[in-house]
């Protein structure tokens, strides 16, 4: 064990498991993965939620995925700065060193970090959540007048996959990738309790991402009104989705 803490008892159980009943099988796959370098050639970008793991709906094995989580599988959009980007750099190594041929953004049902972005993300106490959420709020408007209540949360969850795809393709290499037809954009959406994915190979071109443009998301605030605001002066949804909903009638 590296590092100090408490003893993770159902880990090390695992752990005892995987070592007596799976690794005799996998012993040579790991062996011969070991002698080179990962060559996975799918990155897969998901959320955290400990219920949707991407190697277990897709029936992966060992180095075939290349996988990034994180709270609401959101792709924040091209913003090369001095600040610590965990998700780009992640798109960045896939794309640029590991050559990926195809990236998944992989969405679900029942998504709490959807759910805190309608009820309005910024918290007390809460520090990185608020800004990360607030990445994703431009799909909480306008919500569309056809999408009944009880499918607003689904529409939510979609509308964050169409967004991080959008985003992903504001990264300049990828978006030359794609132009080229070596790389392949993908979005699914994984009930958790149905077990079904649904998924889209359609082109995305989401409203507010027609025109990529780095640091800035060419949508209108519903606070300011304004177009073109950057997102980090647009505060989240603080009242949530219920009065978005009344002013988009
Ligand atoms: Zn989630």
């Amino acid at each position: 064990m590296i590092g100090r803490g408490p003893p993770a008892d159902a880990l090390l159980d695992g752990f005892a498991r995987f070592r007596r009943e799976a690794w005799p099988g996998l012993s040579e796959h790991y062996r011969r993965l070991a002698r080179r370098a990962q060559a996975a050639r799918t990155m897969i970008v998901a959320c955290a939620d400990a219920r949707v793991d991407p190697q277990t709906i897709f029936a992966a094995g060992p180095g075939e995925l290349f996988v990034v989580r994180n709270v609401a599988n959101i792709v924040p959009p091209y913003e090369p700065d001095e600040r610590s980007h965990g998700t780009s750099a992640a798109l960045e190594f896939a794309v640029r060193i590991l050559k990926v041929r195809q990236i998944v953004v992989l969405g679900h049902s029942r998504c709490e970090g959807v759910r805190a972005l309608l009820q309005g993300a910024g918290r007390k106490g809460q520090d990185f959540l608020e800004p990360w959420l607030c990445i994703a709020e431009p799909v909480l408007w306008p919500v569309p007048a056809g999408v009944a209540d009880r499918d607003l949360e689904r529409h939510f969850e979609e509308g964050v996959i169409r967004l991080s795809l959008a985003n992903i393709q504001t990264f300049p290499w990828v978006a030359e990738r794609v132009k080229a037809g070596g790389l392949t954009l993908t979005g699914y959406h994984f009930d958790i309790a149905s077990g079904r994915c649904g998924g889209s190979r359609r082109p995305v071109r989401s409203r507010w991402s027609r025109k990529p443009r780095p640091a800035s998301l060419p949508a209108v605030c519903p606070d300011t009104g304004r177009r073109g605001v950057r997102r980090r002066r647009c505060g989240p949804a603080r009242s949530g989705w219920r009065r978005l909903r009344a002013r988009s009638r």
